[in-house]
């Protein structure tokens, strides 16, 4: 996949966040560049990201995805979803159209189940209400989309309550991920990175509840040792079995203990940056 930074400003200041470019001054948006990085890439998968892509307005955003589009690339708009409502209606009615017609979903990072704690993990106050307004926008619209929760100490043990929230609030989302942060930048730190034992239990009960209400659930940066019966849920299997090049390679390590271990051959082991936390599992 390419990924395409294209904006570096965020209206959020997530305690997660891990792009060294955000903020950079005097980074003007390069229509041409992209384009050309869209052409050259031998990817399918083009992933539009930030800072936050809508930042930039929906024109411009419209204009990016229709040129990828033409060139028969599969795109992922990563979002928080909060400024899709300042979207003229017209331009985002274009916009999911094109996103779906390359096979697309806008993969929308919403961290909380409430105001109070997408306030913490976010760092802004306020912004919960409008993030929920703009996913209902774009189901509305048709939209495909993918929930993704990032995992901190902060947040971890909503992850139940996470999905049950998203069961109430939005009956169409049947796509979610749980993601694990990424100890990189400000939160190379045990404040924000927990133990993956101390979050085990309760990633596997939202595995369960996604389960049984039969949506599609996905774990990335968590071992599988540490899923229980949901171990298969974790996305670097596939990755694996289809022998893909990546970063699940060179970001994680097996330790001396996994050459014992059962799923050693479908597992890629801890983060390297989780290690150099807590230097072991
Ligand atoms: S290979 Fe290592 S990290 Fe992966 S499940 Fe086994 S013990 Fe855990």
């Amino acid at each position: 996949m390419a990924l395409l930074r294209i904006i570096h400003k965020c209206n959020q200041d997530c305690v997660f966040c891990s792009y060294p470019g955000k903020n950079a001054k005097n980074k003007k948006y390069d229509f041409n560049g992209f384009c050309r990085e869209i052409k050259s890439s031998k990817d399918k998968l083009i992933q539009i990201s930030g800072g936050e892509p809508f930042l930039l307005g929906g024109i411009h955003l419209l204009k990016l995805v229709l040129f990828a589009v033409k060139r028969d690339k599969k795109i992922e708009i990563q979002t928080n979803a909060s400024l899709v409502k300042d979207i003229p209606l017209d331009i985002l009615k274009k916009l999911v159209k094109a996103v779906n017609l390359s096979g697309g979903y806008f993969n929308v990072n919403l961290s909380a189940a409430d105001a109070v704690m997408d306030a913490k993990v976010s760092g802004v106050k306020n912004i919960f209400a409008d993030k929920i307004k703009g996913v209902k926008l774009l189901l509305e619209l048709g939209a495909d989309i993918r929930l993704t929760y990032i995992i901190c100490r902060l947040n971890y043990k909503q992850a139940p309550v996470f999905v049950e929230f998203i069961i109430k609030e939005f009956p169409r989302i049947r796509w979610l991920q749980f993601s694990f942060v990424k100890a990189m930048g400000k939160a190379l730190t045990k404040k924000i990175v927990p133990k993956y034992r101390t979050v085990s239990k309760y990633i596997i009960e939202a595995s369960e509840l996604c389960v049984k209400s039969k949506i599609k659930c996905e774990i990335d940066h968590i071992p599988l040792c540490m899923l229980g019966a949901y171990y298969r849920l974790n996305v670097d299997i596939g990755k694996i079995a289809l022998n893909k090049s990546g970063l699940h390679r060179k970001e994680k390590i097996h330790l001396k203990r996994c050459l014992k271990c059962k799923y050693v051959n479908i597992c890629s082991g801890p983060r390297k940056d989780y290690l150099k936390i807590y230097g072991d599992i």
